[in-house]
């Protein structure tokens, strides 16, 4: 049996434009992330030499206006370029989703000048890592629960608390830190701040335990202790911190959903190699219906998680969007590549088993898509309470 990716690569579907900017991200990422896409995650590093890559392809800034340094990127070529990265290294998708989609676009919309100007270049060019500092030990889906505290401290603050999860958190230079002013005022208290990590005060430790997956990432535990921060790193108006965060999770939220996405696809096309390669009882297995009936699922599913991203993406770009549409397309997909993955990992036996394939790599990477920018519970939360007031 043949094997025919134009059943599953989008380009069948996009304009010449969009199907030359997918051709090209894809290329990228077979010649610059496949390679190591393996072997960070078997040992657990951090790629530095990843960054200037991203950076030099114009990844970086993708999304972030021209005016800015970006590429102008419009939402559909967002998740194009998400959906190529997430099928070869999902440590890269995650990177950028940090770097760019939170940090940077956070840091584009409600920064200033003089705070646009010190770090929206360097993080562009991959000179400057950022990270997202929003989870706490017992604030994780309830961000309005957070502990870490900014006491006012003559013109600026001083801060107290942990944050943990953070990607990029042991190795940021930039970071965007959401605190309590006032902890009684719930989430009118949270601000954000737009801080150089390099202060003392700051402990980084790594995440205790050995991560599931995106193992090539670089997860932090943030302890701090008087942390020091001016009064002119405030990113917003004081006690708006909420609403920075929720504005970039639901902006950030597209990303990851494309980001399924390729995983999905990642998981097709590698059950398709192996089954139509391997034989059994004298038969390719992919003869076997009971085979065929589980491709064809993955197929169905992945056109139906991609159709709802790039709805999504439309809707952004027409201004039309509600938060319907990111919970949605990020609810569906994530849930959809973790069912492809695990359907993947049978497919292939034992070798499913095994980081020699792929798959189960793919099968470790996409739980955190489930949990991170808000659990496939939260965005079910998100819609049900969308309903129910209407
Ligand atoms: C790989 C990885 C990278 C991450 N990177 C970052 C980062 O860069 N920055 C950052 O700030 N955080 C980051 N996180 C943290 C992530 O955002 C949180 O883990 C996530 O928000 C969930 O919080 P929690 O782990 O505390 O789970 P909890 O909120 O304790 O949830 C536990 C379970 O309860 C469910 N639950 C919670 N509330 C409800 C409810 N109201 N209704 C129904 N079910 C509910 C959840 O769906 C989940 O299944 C990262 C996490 C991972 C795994």
């Amino acid at each position: 049996m043949a094997t025919n990716d134009s059943l599953w690569l989008p380009d069948g579907d996009l304009d010449a434009a969009h199907r030359e900017f997918a051709q090209r991200i894809r290329a990228f990422a077979e010649e610059k992330l496949a390679p190591h896409a393996r072997t960070i995650d078997e040992d657990r590093t951090f790629r530095r030499a990843m960054v200037a890559d991203l950076a030099t392809a114009g990844i970086l800034g993708g999304p972030l206006a021209k005016e800015l340094g970006g590429q102008g990127w419009t939402p559909l070529q967002l998740a194009l370029a998400h959906e190529e990265l997430g099928a070869v290294c999902g440590n890269a998708r995650g990177f950028c989703a940090v770097q760019t989609g939170l940090v940077a676009q956070c840091l584009a919309k409600f920064g200033d000048d003089a705070q646009r100007a010190r770090w929206l270049g360097p993080l562009v060019r991959g000179e400057a890592i950022g990270c997202f500092a929003l989870t706490e030990p017992d604030a994780g889906s309830d961000v309005a629960g957070m502990r870490t505290t900014a006491q006012r401290d003559g013109s600026g603050w001083r801060v107290h608390g942990r944050k943990w999860w953070i990607t990029n958190g042991g190795i940021a230079d930039v970071m965007i830190l959401f605190a309590t002013v006032d902890p009684a005022q719930g989430r009118n208290g949270i601000t954000a701040f737009l801080v150089d990590t390099k202060r003392p005060g700051l402990l980084r430790s790594p995440m205790p335990g050995i991560e599931l997956g995106h193992r090539g990432s670089d997860h932090a535990v943030l302890d701090f202790d008087g942390f020091a921060v001016a009064g002119n790193e405030v990113l917003g108006p004081v006690g708006k911190g909420f609403g920075v965060a929720m504005g970039g999770l639901a902006a950030g939220r597209l990303s990851v959903a494309a980001g399924a996405v390729g995983i999905q696809r990642a998981a097709l096309a590698a059950a398709v190699a192996f089954t139509t390669g391997r034989k059994q009882f004298g038969q390719a297995l992919a003869a076997f219906q009971m085979v065929q009936e589980r491709l064809a699922d993955m197929l169905t599913s992945l056109h139906a998680s991609r159709g709802l991203v790039h709805r999504c993406a439309m809707r952004r770009a027409a201004g039309t969007e509600t938060h319907a549409d990111v919970a949605m397309a990020k609810l569906y997909a994530t849930e959809a590549a973790a069912k492809a993955a695990d359907e993947a990992v049978m497919l292939h036996g034992a070798r499913g088993y095994s980081s020699a394939f792929p798959v189960e790599r793919l099968w470790r990477d996409i739980q955190a898509l489930r949990i991170y920018e808000g659990t496939s519970m939260i965005q079910k939360g998100i819609l049900g309470r969308m309903l129910a007031a209407e």
